[in-house]
């Protein structure tokens, strides 16, 4: 197979023509289009064929305590985990569902249904991936309730915290930070645990671990997520829930999870064809050119992270998170002076943070990207920029 590497040709075509783009970039959100130039490349190796009697009944394996998911995605699921080495699948449950979004909702509720009589408090460190918020209060449950930063929290009685590592939106790596109170749960959300992300340098094997393939191969349409659950009866509410909420998940989008899966899996240790290898290069590409930009400046910072070695590529790599956390030297509203170049962007105060900051996603298409760059290159000073 031929040419994955990531030309930067590509990325700057966009500045030699002078025809940059003057509309509004979307950076808000972490929509993963970035590697939909791997997935064209590759033709037809990952088209799926559903004929029209497939696929018709609610249920996949009446045996498995997740009726809905289907035997095929599971081995596929337990095969790149174990290929990458980046989480134990060994006695666990898996529970499959429309996205990680719909299981962190499912987990919130299987954890906190242990007849409490106060809502559980759920918390997450500061910084911390905004929808968490939406998804511990939108519908106001008595089962559990939003408690902001994992980091102050003192309250007694039980509590649920959401570890993101590498975490949305800074890219740290994170343990449980609370402290001082009993009773805690943890659900690691490991969406960004993945070799063209950061370095893989431990196999996590916590109780109960959300995946999303939205993160992995960018394949966000499919809304495909999936658990690794300890407890079989925290399995089985979720499952409970997820049943309530939409009597399972698409077979349609599991079949294609698992094709693509399969060939993560199958290509993985080959250097020229290798998702992974197209993907690091990418993103640290991409890191790269935006460092050069902050550097060439005095106006904005980014975090630095420590190089660490891969077990995966079996070397040191660098860290190349898929967002990146920019803050700004003065105290303004990042969020909105980018606005005004036509940016759009996640304000730090909606990750529980301060304005200066903003959430960049390093994940949008190559000439979004290089229009982002351009954008940011010509802020030399934000006096220039009226809000
Ligand atoms: N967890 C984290 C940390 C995320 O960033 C995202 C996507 N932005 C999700 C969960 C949800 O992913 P999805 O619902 O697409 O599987």
């Amino acid at each position: 197979m031929v040419g994955f590497g990531n030309s930067k040709n590509s990325d700057s075509d966009t500045y030699k023509n002078g025809s940059l783009s003057d509309a509004v970039i979307n950076l808000d959100q972490g929509d993963p289009t970035a590697f939909q130039e791997y997935w064209m490349k590759i033709k037809d190796r990952c088209t799926v064929v559903i004929r029209g009697w497939d696929l018709m009944s609610y249920f996949s394996d009446t045996t498995n305590v997740c009726w809905f998911l289907e035997p095929e995605l599971a081995k596929a699921i337990k095969a790149l985990h174990g290929a990458i080495g980046n989480a134990a699948t060994e006695e666990r449950y898996i529970v499959v569902g429309t996205g990680s979004s719909q299981l962190c909702q499912a987990a919130l509720f299987a954890l906190s249904s242990v007849s409490e009589v106060k809502p559980v408090s759920v918390v997450a460190a500061v910084p911390y991936y905004s929808t968490y918020v939406e998804e511990a209060s939108y519908v106001q449950s008595k089962l559990y309730e939003w408690e902001g930063d994992a980091r102050t929290f003192h309250k007694k009685g039980p509590y649920i915290e959401m570890v993101t590592s590498p975490n949305n939106p800074d890219g740290t790596i994170r343990e449980p930070v609370v402290n001082g109170t009993e009773g805690g749960k943890v659900i690691h959300d490991l969406a960004y645990y993945w070799p063209h992300y950061t370095p893989i340098t431990r196999r996590h094997d916590h109780d109960l671990m959300l995946f999303t393939f939205s993160k992995i191969s960018g394949h966000a349409g499919s809304r495909i997520g999936w658990a690794l659950v300890k407890d079989v009866e925290v399995a089985k509410k979720m499952v409970q829930y997820l049943t309530i909420s939409s009597i399972g998940v698409s077979k349609e989008s599991q079949t294609r999870a698992t094709t693509i899966l399969n060939e993560l899996t199958k290509t993985c240790r080959t250097k020229s064809e290798s998702f992974f290898e197209y993907g690091h290069e990418k993103m640290k590409s991409r890191w790269e050119r935006l460092r050069e930009v902050v550097e060439s400046g005095d106006t904005f910072t980014l975090p630095n992270y420590p190089q660490a070695f891969c077990n995966f590529f079996g070397k040191t790599i660098s860290t190349s998170p898929a967002f990146a956390w920019l803050g700004c030297k003065e105290e303004r509203d990042l969020a909105s002076l980018l606005k005004e170049k036509k940016v759009l962007t996640r304000g730090g105060d909606k990750c529980g943070c301060d304005k200066k900051y903003v959430r960049v996603s390093m994940l949008c298409r190559d000439d979004d990207f290089d229009v982002f760059l351009h954008r940011l290159a010509t802020i030399k000073d934000l006096k220039c920029i009226e809000p």
